[in-house]
């Protein structure tokens, strides 16, 4: 009989459990037999007294939710009433599915895991967790790969650890050994990068090499497939000389901030900051309202020699690093070699929203931004600032031009930045000037709409005659005082026509303060977030969206805003309209089909 071992799965779509099915047809290639299960159907399966290895293969869907048929196993292992050793028999490997581009990548994959953990299971193979936004496959293929020795492995202690335990009690029956705890030494056994290979990289248990990961490391989400270490040779290149990532993308264009503005007092939660790029020379640089830009920020300095040290390779920074299978080795894994590369998280790109239009701002491209905070906390002995937001607010420091200040008093050459633009092809005001249309965007969400306002307000200039449909702004942040971005532009574009409607929301000024407040520009700006002012408006909302056949566009926050004011449109028109909620759900996604509903959110 082959040896068995239990294979779980969790699918919303099809996708996890196509997977497992395919590791199950290949457990038969590899003498081994796959006991396949859906998690839903717990008759087939008993983790409680199991003690071949289990594989779980399951997806994420919705926010970070588990797959319906997962839902029951997930509720059931989170029981309070479980003890810390409930799953002390489990020796366990998981593969997770998700996609970064939503939130939570990967939860329900990681909440098992966790989960798993805390019920003293563990783990015989690294977790795997596949990212559906760059391609599944450059996880789950080297992750299937690596799995069969692993469980082979996890099977054989299990089998020496039986025989041992059998030798010093022989009187203990068969029975009672299958239930009892089968884990070999879980030392033994891990799978991951912490194998010696290579003489020159090896370091002590206790020291972190190129070879050796210690937390906090070590437990950070990064996707590196387990490779199966004996079998790898690691060693380093001296290289003659090094090259910036950023010189060899020829894509990438080198730009002189000419201006640099704080938008928020001094006293504000969050610091906004405006800054212009010169791109008067760059043709290349041509935008439209509504396109982002990537800005290429590279890794601080001290933290590469903080990270070389911790490594002990901070003589030999100029090094590349080779792996490769060793020589002598039976094993084929050429391929999990060559994936490798690809793993490894790359240092992204930070995007940004356009804040400016260039009919009126020729040669200049402007953008908003926060600066990133990070308090100290546990693990974390300083408070420290985002890589891209704290080194460009250390890169203009020297010329920033505080609120109620005209000029900066030094004037130093220009520092320049690498940016690369990113069009959009969708987030666009209407070709059509007369469509009237509604924005969102609370903070520095906001910024793609200065582009579209000062767009508007060139169109105006040179077609005095043509007839303009109504725009209409939702702004929010915390303080009227402290946060209003591009207060003074919003309300010289209300006074001008061009905003037909500015909707002011102060999350955190006192509500009998905002009451008396500069009425002349919303009489509702006591109104708390901007979902408030639509539902309030909703009337007018509604009117525009499916009567005169406007646009709306939300631009911010993903995670919260975003959802809330999807959820608030939606009672609107239930609401105005006297629609059930499936109806209104089908004109929401009419409305984006028809792309009226445009959202560029982020986070
Ligand atoms: P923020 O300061 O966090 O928030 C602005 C306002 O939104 C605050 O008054 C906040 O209120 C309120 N708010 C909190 N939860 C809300 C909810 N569920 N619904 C509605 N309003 C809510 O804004 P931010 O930090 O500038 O963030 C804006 C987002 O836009 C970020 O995700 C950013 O990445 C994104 N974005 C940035 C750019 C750019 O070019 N920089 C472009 C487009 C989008 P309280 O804090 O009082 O609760």
């Amino acid at each position: 009989m082959k040896p068995r071992f239990v294979l779980l799965y969790g699918s919303q779509k099809g996708q996890a459990q196509a997977i497992a099915e395919g590791v199950a047809e290949e457990a038969e290639t590899h003498g081994l037999f796959a006991e396949l299960s859906c998690l839903e159907n717990n008759e087939k399966y008993n983790l409680e007294t199991e003690t071949a290895p289990v594989v779980f293969i399951v997806s994420t869907t919705g926010d970070g939710e588990p797959p319906d048929n997962a839902l029951k196993f997930v509720r059931n292992i989170k029981k309070k009433t479980l003890s810390s050793d409930h799953y002390k028999h489990i020796s366990y490997a998981l593969l997770g599915l998700g996609d970064t581009n939503y939130a939570n990548f990967c939860n329900c994959g990681k909440a098992i895991d966790r989960r798993l953990r805390e019920l003293g299971a563990s783990q015989f193979y690294a977790s795997g967790y596949a990212d559906d936004g760059v391609g599944l496959e450059l996880v789950v293929d080297p992750w299937i790969k690596g799995l069969w020795n692993a469980i082979k492995e996890e099977l054989s202690n299990m089998t020496s650890k039986q025989t041992e335990s059998n030798l010093a009690s022989p009187s203990v029956s068969t029975t009672q050994t299958a239930g009892s705890d089968l884990r070999p030494d879980s030392s033994s056994r891990r799978i991951g990068l912490s194998s010696r290979t290579d003489g020159a990289l090896s370091a002590d248990a206790g020291v972190a090499s190129l070879t050796h990961s210690l937390p906090p490391l070590s437990q950070s989400a990064l996707n590196i497939p387990a490779l199966p270490p004996p079998y790898l040779c690691v060693s380093l290149q001296e290289m003659e000389t090094t090259e910036d990532v950023r010189t060899i993308d020829k894509n990438l264009q080198e730009v002189p901030i000419s201006k640099a503005t704080q938008l928020t007092r001094g006293d504000s939660v969050k610091t906004a900051l405006l800054l212009e790029l010169d791109i008067s020379t760059l043709p290349a640089m041509t935008y439209q309202p509504g396109d982002a830009f990537d800005v290429y920020w590279p890794n601080s300095a001290t933290e590469v020699e903080d990270m070389l040290h911790r490594l002990g390779l901070q003589d030999q920074r100029n090094h590349r690093v080779l792996i490769s299978l060793l020589k002598d080795t039976k094993k084929r894994g050429k391929a999990d070699c060559v994936c490798l590369p690809e793993h490894v998280p790359k240092l992204q790109p930070r995007p940004y929203s356009v804040a400016s239009s260039c009919l009126r701002h020729p040669g200049k491209l402007n953008f908003v931004f926060n600066i990133v905070e990070f308090p100290a906390c546990s693990g974390r002995t300083a408070g420290r600032r985002g890589l891209c937001t704290g080194g460009l607010f250390d890169l203009i420091s020297s010329r920033l031009v505080l609120p109620g200040n005209v000029k900066s008093s030094s004037k130093p050459a220009l520092p320049k930045i690498h940016v690369n633009l990113r069009p959009t092809c969708t987030f666009r005001p209407p070709a059509d000037v007369s469509v009237p249309f509604m924005m969102v965007g609370p903070g520095t969400g906001v910024a793609p709409f200065i582009g579209f306002l000062q767009q508007r307000e060139e169109q105006r200039r040179q077609n005095p005659l043509a007839t303009f449909g109504e725009t209409w702004l939702f702004f929010g942040c915390r303080h009227r005082d402290q946060d209003f971005l591009f207060r003074e532009e919003l309300e010289s574009f209300v006074s001008s026509g061009v905003l037909s409607h500015l909707q002011l929301s102060f999350s955190r000024d006192d509500p009998e303060e905002q009451e008396g407040a500069d009425e002349t520009i919303s009489p509702t700006a006591q109104r708390r977030y901007v979902q408030h002012n639509l539902k309030l408006h909703g009337r007018q909302v509604t009117d525009i969206l499916l009567k005169q056949k406007g646009c709306i566009y939300v631009c911010g926050d993903a995670r919260n805003m975003a959802k809330d004011v999807d959820t608030t449109l939606m009672e609107v028109i239930k609401a105005e309209l006297g629609m059930d909620q499936l109806e209104a759900m089908k004109t929401l996604a009419a409305l984006r089909e028809e792309k009226r509903y445009l959202q560029d959110i982020w986070g």
